[in-house]
């Protein structure tokens, strides 16, 4: 009788054991399953965006781009290749607004990175037509949601003004650069005002 009881309990354990091996096993395979397809997934969203650039190369770039922020173009000090240390040039424009000011898309395009870097700090570069890249620096924070190979306009915000990287202990400011496939261009030509956002309109108030 003892010794049928036992066999039992033993019998028991070991089935409880190989019930573990299998769920422990199905759970790697499903892990791997699941870091294979992001893997694929990945490749493929690189493979579109390469396939996207490339269409991109062949378009004319744009004449015009949109101010990226809602300030005035004629608020830009133009900064374009001042001497930034000793052996540097400025190759962009600084747009000056309040900490956490959206900043949105100059042109359509894709992501192209999003990153950070020593100088720019929290950055996004777009790439549009032409195979233009348009640089967004400075970020404090970056828009959520954003990714790289997204499709974006000039209605999409990419990040919010502060003062990341090299910009830290100044007022806070977008760095802003355009690079050619042959090197970075004036973007202060190309710049153009935002339309004022809507003012809601005053009930009651006539003239
Ligand atoms: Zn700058």
């Amino acid at each position: 009788m003892n010794a049928q009881r036992e066999y039992l309990r033993r019998h028991q354990k070991l089935e409880m054991r190989k019930s573990y091996s299998i769920a422990l096993v199905t759970l790697l395979a499903l892990l791997t399953l699941t870091v294979a397809v992001a893997g694929v997934e990945r490749i493929a969203n690189k493979f579109l965006l390469f396939v996207r650039v490339a269409q991109l190369y062949k378009q004319d770039p744009p004449r015009k781009i949109m101010m990226p922020l809602q300030v005035s173009k004629k608020e830009i000090a133009n900064t374009w290749r001042a001497p930034r240390g000793a052996n540097r040039l400025h190759e962009g424009q600084d747009i000056f607004a309040h900490r956490g000011t959206p900043t949105y898309s100059a042109t359509r395009g894709y992501i192209y990175n999003i990153g950070q870097n020593e100088l720019g700090g929290q950055t996004v570069s777009v790439i549009g037509s032409g195979g233009r890249i348009y640089y967004y620096a400075h970020f404090d924070s970056y828009a959520p949601g954003i990714a790289e190979g997204d499709y974006v306009t000039p209605l999409t915000v990419l990040g919010y003004v502060g003062t990341s990287g090299n910009a830290q202990g100044t007022p806070p400011h977008l760095h802003f650069g355009v690079y050619t496939p042959t090197g970075a261009i004036n973007p202060l030509p190309l710049l153009t005002d935002r339309a004022e956002p809507e003012k809601p309109k005053r009930k009651g108030v006539r003239g």
